[in-house]
Formats: structure tokens, sequence, C-alpha cells
């Protein structure tokens, strides 16, 4: 089992900022916590960034892409206007059984685990989602921009990380992957 995890944005990139923090930040620090928590678990990593930098958004795909990997998880902090918007969401590529279907388990566990707001599945045409050859699903974690979802990003980093690993080991357990992947990205 091999998972790519992809921190969105990086290097000249930021992201989302809200005040002094930017969204490149709190993806890598999450990423590198369900790095480490992954590997624990004897599951496999390939990193798309590991520290701030420029990486563009057909590196990721190729990166993922290459090296075969089994699942491609992107990570993500929401943005909005207005500070009331928060919550977790995840998204899929349109279409993708196993995308959507690993959304779930890994929703459920975050809003289970942060006590986010339940925004949901969705499915979208991102661009990692799109141009990688696996299931790949995108987090949209919480909301920077919403002053109780920040400060959970910033405090509780590693429970995003470990609600995360939760939900891809339910789904794994449930899951005839194999099987799955033979029909469908
Ligand atoms: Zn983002």
């Amino acid at each position: 089992m091999l998972i790519a995890i992809d921190p969105g944005h990086g290097g000249k990139d930021p992201g989302a900022v809200v005040g002094d923090y930017k969204e490149k930040d709190i993806n890598l620090t999450i990423g590198l916590k369900l790095r480490d928590i992954l590997i624990k678990e004897n599951i496999s990593v390939i990193m798309t960034r590991d520290k701030d930098e420029t990486v563009d958004l057909q590196q990721r795909c190729d990166i993922a892409n290459k090296s075969k990997v089994n699942y491609f998880i992107s990570i993500h902090c929401n943005s909005f206007t207005v500070p009331s918007a928060n919550g977790t969401e995840t998204y899929a590529y349109p279409g993708s059984i196993v995308g959507r279907n690993l959304d779930q388990y890994v929703q459920n566990e975050l809003v289970e685990m942060l006590k986010t707001k339940d925004r949901g599945v969705k499915y979208e045409k991102f661009y990692v989602l799109k141009y990688t050859v696996m299931p790949a699903i995108l987090v949209e974690t919480a909301f920077m921009s919403n002053p109780g979802n920040l400060e959970l990003l910033l405090q509780k980093p590693e429970d995003f990380a470990r609600a995360i690993t939760n939900g891809l080991l339910k789904f794994l357990r449930n899951t005839d992957y194999e099987q799955m992947d033979n029909i469908e990205n």
C-alpha cells in the first residue's frame, strides 16, 4: 500500500492567507503529521512536497502517477469572504466511485474527531483529482477565515492527521480495493 500525500500550495503560492497565517504552512504541518502516523501504521508514503517549496499541479500528479501510488490525498484549508462560513468538506472527481467512498470515510472521521460542521462529500474537477490516475481525494480540512476553525487548524493539526488516517484505515478494511481499482478511478 502506497499513499501520496499532497500538502496544497507551497513556496511562491501561499494559498489562503489570514492574518499572519498561510494555508501552505498549515497544509504542510498536517501533511507531515499524516506521513508520520501512516508510517507507524506500516503504510508507505510519498510526499508531493515535504518542505516549503513551489510544486506545480502537474508535478504533483506526475509524482503520484510515476510512483504508482494506490491513493492520493490532497490537504487544503478553506477560506471565504465572511468569517461565519465553517466546517469540513471533502472532494472526489465527478463519477469516481472509489474516491467518493474514501471521501466519505475520511469526512466522517474528521467531523467526529474535530467536531466541525459536516459540509459533506462533494464532486469537483480539481486539477489534482483529474490528472492523477489513481483514486484521489481533496480534503478541505476547515476554514482559516473562521476564528474557531482556524484555532483548530493551528492547535490540533495532529487530530486532523489522525482523523484522515482513521478514515483511510476504515476504508481499506471495508473495501475490496484491488477489485475496485479495476472498475473505476
Ligand atoms: Zn488550498
